[in-house]
């Protein structure tokens, strides 16, 4: 047997932290972590789990957190106006993810967590900016409907079922989960019936909002690994909600007339009383206040676990129609991009997406009803074109309205 050094880089064993012995000669472990890596690099080697756990750290791993200007720009190519939202979003987000790197230790001061609440009618984009934020930074992130939830113990999904999710989304990567975002949707619709006169509890209200509350502060929770409810002799993964940000979001139907009530005006202007602001209802949202949620049930505990509070405003008109074309993934480039797969060049007519906007504007649910009603009118232009010849398509006002009757027209027969 030679002298006892590493065969490969010739260290003494004094100067290795370990010395692997083999038949006719020795490797420390630098030289079998290399042998390892060339190994793998010559793709005769699978890697070991943790290494692989680790490529999947890297993908939720925050690198460097963008700027909150950079974050706006982000947001501005996926999400039309709402500036306030935006700017309120992008600050908040940055803040989130820069108190993750301080140290408590330095000065002792700790910057608190501030999850956020989003107050805006369906279909202004609240998912939307949740959701493109999540991809920007590459974090974990899940929407849940605060709705589905019951006080443990009840028909219905637990407050906790949301961290499954979390886990799901990040490949149960607990580190990456920790520092994820959720979308908290419906929150105006967990009222606590404080006055409901009925004996009988309330499983469905203040229940799940104590059980919400405790996750936003930062708790550990034990979490089933599958999701559903947990039992006695199941393994639990503990996942700490403390650096995990919470966005929620409700449309709070009838809020502006709260706001109103509480400026002391009406939402269409009273000239008669002096000090009267004459305001409209979409120009209300703008002065909401915590305040002006506590009449929707929300318990003022969870109010206060939300300090960051901003509106989104309706979509009008020229909003709907910029929606429509503008936003990096917009449903009409989408359609263009379905089209062009066949080698078919999609155009539309300015009137064309005049007309699918008012129509919009009619069904009143925002951008939400934008795809729908295009989806309406491309139908049938998506099952011929594909087998014809066509090599261009436009779609006329006329086209888009034929094919709009034509559905509501089978709607009825169907009905
Ligand atoms: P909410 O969560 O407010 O009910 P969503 O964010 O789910 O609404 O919006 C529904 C759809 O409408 C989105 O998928 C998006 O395509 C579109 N949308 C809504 N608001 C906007 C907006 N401000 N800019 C661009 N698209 C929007």
């Amino acid at each position: 047997m030679p002298k006892k050094v590493c065969s490969f880089c010739g260290r003494s064993e004094k100067e290795t932290k370990l010395l692997i012995t083999g038949l006719n000669g020795y490797i420390c472990e630098n030289c079998a972590q290399q042998a390892y890596e060339i190994a793998l690099s010559a793709g005769v080697l699978n890697p070991l789990p943790y290494e692989a756990k680790e490529d999947a750290n890297k993908k939720y791993e925050i690198k460097k957190v963008p700027k909150p200007k950079e974050i706006k720009k982000y947001l501005d190519q996926y999400v039309i106006g709402q500036d306030d939202a935006k700017k309120t979003l992008a600050v908040s987000v940055y803040n989130h993810y820069k108190r993750l790197q301080q140290s408590v230790e330095d000065d002792g001061v700790e910057i608190e967590k501030s999850n956020i609440i989003m107050v805006g009618s369906t279909g202004t984009g609240k998912t939307l900016l949740a959701r493109t934020i999540a991809k920007m930074l590459e974090v974990p992130f899940t929407i849940v409907d605060a709705t589905v939830f019951t006080e443990a113990g009840y028909v219905g999904e637990d407050v906790e079922s949301i961290l499954s999710r979390l886990l799901q989304v990040a490949n149960f990567d607990v580190a990456a989960a920790e520092k994820g975002i959720v979308f908290v949707d419906e929150i105006d619709k967990i009222a606590r019936k404080s006055d409901n006169p009925s004996i009988t509890r309330d499983v469905s209200g203040e229940g799940v909002q104590q059980s919400l509350l405790k996750l936003l502060e930062g708790t550990i929770v034990n979490v089933p690994p599958q999701g559903g409810r947990k039992h006695p002799d199941q393994e639990y993964i503990h996942v700490d909600t403390k650096n995990i940000l919470f966005i929620c979001g409700g449309a709070f139907d009838g809020i502006e007339s709260k706001i109103a009530q509480r400026l002391n005006t009406h939402v269409v202007g009273y000239n008669s009383v002096q000090n009267v602001r004459r305001l409209n209802k979409n120009e209300m949202m703008q002065y909401v206040l915590p305040q002006d949620l506590k009449s929707f049930g929300l318990i003022p505990e969870l109010i206060g676990r939300l300090p960051v509070l901003t509106y989104l405003n309706p979509l009008d008109k020229p909003a709907l129609r910029r929606i429509l074309v503008e936003p990096k993934n917009s449903i009409v480039k989408q359609y263009i991009k379905l089209f062009e797969i066949d080698g078919i060049e999609l155009t539309f007519t300015e009137e064309s997406l005049d007309f699918i906007v008012d129509k919009a504007m009619e069904y009143k649910l925002g951008a939400r009803g934008l795809r729908s009603i295009v989806e309406a009118v491309m139908m049938d232009a998506m099952f011929e074109k594909p087998s014809s010849r066509t090599k261009k398509f436009e779609v006329t006002q006329e086209y888009a309205k034929t094919q709009i009757e034509k559905a509501h027209l089978q709607k009825l027969e169907s009905a």
